[in-house]
Formats: structure tokens, sequence, C-alpha cells
């Protein structure tokens, strides 16, 4: 049998599409850029792989395609270590797809096609109860059905980790079950309806504004920032040469969930996440780029 995870992740998995592009497309121009790549992604099996390169046992639940596509996602994250009893195949659609432009600082633009991704349901949910009383931590994304999300964290017994992206309201019966909510900083500022804030205490403000109990926000190459009850700390990003930020905020999702799963304090967590984040913006590619726990120590040894 099975051993029950840490940490249960429920999620998109997309296959990549990923171009390199001189600059990144306007409205109605067109781009010459090199290659593509093609690499297993979205946000859910990004997140699980993360997880569980950084030691944790993760389960997935999820939807590919009946396709080649939707093979190649599952054998990927088998290939992690995860458990993939509940990530089902889903008839009447293709699997996930994502286009992915990344310019030559790095930065990218991504185009999702949800496929199987939108069939994650809350039947699923039922269908895997037994992992989400038995499991430490729930981690989810939104790029499943936001009534899924929330029927995923109802089932949970552990920690609720939601990372809302993309952005997409979120019903108060969901706040009310997400124990940590971890936007990026774009994110944060669309959740608040508010201008993309510069300054980390304007940051902060907002983050303290949302109701829920602890905001960790992820700030590029500034780190990241924990705001809970009357304290925020901020914990700086190693310094690295950046090659790809895809998957970035991935890595760090996971490492937060595997620190967390482990029972460490958030603060603890959060420096491993922020290691585990600038790790994989030195590598091309959403789960080709995350490090194993051996390169987080590693780094942080030199920070
Ligand atoms: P997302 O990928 O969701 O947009 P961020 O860009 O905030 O998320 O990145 C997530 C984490 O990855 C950051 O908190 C940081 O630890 C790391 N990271 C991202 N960009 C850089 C960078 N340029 N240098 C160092 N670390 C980075």
């Amino acid at each position: 049998m099975d051993p029950e995870p840490d940490v249960v992740v429920v999620g998109s998995a997309n296959l990549d599409l990923i171009v390199r592009v001189p600059h990144h497309p306007t409205t109605g121009e067109t781009v010459l850029g090199g290659d593509h790549a093609r690499t297993p992604g979205g946000k859910g099996a990004n997140q699980a792989v993360a997880a569980s390169r950084l030691g944790a046992r993760v389960a997935m639940v999820g939807r590919v395609g009946r396709d080649e596509a939707g093979e190649e996602l599952r054998r990927s994250l088998e290939d992690a270590d995860v458990d993939c009893r509940y990530l089902a195949v889903e008839p009447g659609s293709p699997s996930g797809t994502a286009l992915i432009g990344v310019d030559d600082a790095g930065e990218n633009t991504i185009i999702v096609s949800p496929g199987a991704n939108s069939r994650v349901c809350p039947e699923d949910i039922t269908a895997a109860a037994a992992i989400f009383t038995q499991s430490r931590v729930t981690l989810t994304q939104l790029e499943i059905p936001t009534e899924t999300v929330l029927a995923a964290a109802a089932a949970s017994e552990g920690t609720v980790l939601l990372n809302p992206a993309p952005v997409a309201p979120l019903p108060p019966a969901l706040l009310d079950r997400v124990d940590v909510l971890i936007p990026n900083r774009i994110e944060l500022a669309q959740l608040a309806d508010s201008a993309t804030p510069e300054e980390i205490s304007a940051v902060e403000a907002i983050a303290r504004a949302l109701p829920v109990p602890t905001v960790v926000v992820t700030l590029g190459a500034q780190g990241a920032l924990l705001v809970r009850d009357a304290d925020a700390l901020h914990i700086p990003a190693p310094s690295v040469k950046v090659v790809d930020t895809t998957g970035a905020g991935d890595a760090f999702c996971g490492a937060l969930a595997t620190g967390l799963a482990r029972g460490i304090s958030i603060e603890e967590a959060m420096l491993q996440a922020v290691h585990a984040g600038a790790i994989s913006t030195t590598r091309s590619g959403a789960q080709p780029s995350l490090p194993t726990a051996t390169e987080v120590t590693a780094l942080m040894g030199e920070t």
C-alpha cells in the first residue's frame, strides 16, 4: 500500500511549449523565436514535483487528457515519485497546454489552454477523501475550477496553502479555510484591486487587509514577505544569475509546503523556499529547473 502523503497537491498539469523570444509580442505583432522546447508543467504538477524533489511524500489530484501529452504528464509525475492514484484521465478534453515565451531577461508571458484541468471537479476530491484527512498540507492553485479548490480546502484536516494563480475571485467560504495565501506581487494587487505596490511597506499594507491569517508574498529578486498578525518579515532572495524565471513561484510554493509538512516554522520554511525559487531561475523550464534538497542546503550555506 502507498504510504499516506505529507502534501496533497490539487491542481493542473500542462504540457509547456517554450520559445525564447528577443522580446514579447504586443497585440497584432509576430515575433520570430528560437526552437521550441516541450516540457511537463502546470502549476499543480510543478508544485507537486517541487515538493517531492525536496523530500516530501506527495500525492497529486487532477486530470489529464486521454492523449500523448496526458501520458507524458503522468510519467513525469511518476518519475518524480509523485503518487498519481488520483490523477484521473479526462475523456472529453485534451490535456492542458501552456504556450510560454521567454525573453532575454528571463521574463515570461504565458497563455494557458486549460483543457482537462477545467474538468477537475468536487467529486474528484470526494474520491480522494482519505488522503485529505491524512496529509499534513494541502497545496492548491487556481488553474482548476474554484469550486474544486473550495472542496479540497473543506476536505483538508491539515494546513491549507493557496497560491492564487492565475487570480480569480475568492469566495468567502474558501478564504475562511485558507491558512496561508501565497500570491506574487501582481496577484496580490489583483486580489486587492489596487495598483501593483512598489515599496515593501505598501505590499505589507495590502497583504494585511486580506481576510486570511497568513499571507506570504513572493517578490521575485527581492525574495518574499511574511505578513501575519502584527508581524511582517522580509526574507531577501540570494543573488543569482537568472536564465528563466518560469516555475520560480512553483519552486517556492512546493518548498514552503514541504517545510510546513515537516513541522518547521514558517520563517524557516520561507528561507528554504526563497532559495528553492532562486535556484529554479538559474535553469530553463519549469519542472526541469526545480531543485533538490541538497541544492537548497548548499545555496543556503553559501549565502
Ligand atoms: P512567480 O514566479 O510566481 O512570479 P516570483 O517571481 O515572486 O514568483 O518568484 C518566486 C520566488 O523565486 C521568489 O520569492 C524568489 O525566492 C525567487 N526568485 C524569483 N526571481 C528571482 C531572481 N531574479 N533572483 C533571485 N530569486 C528569484
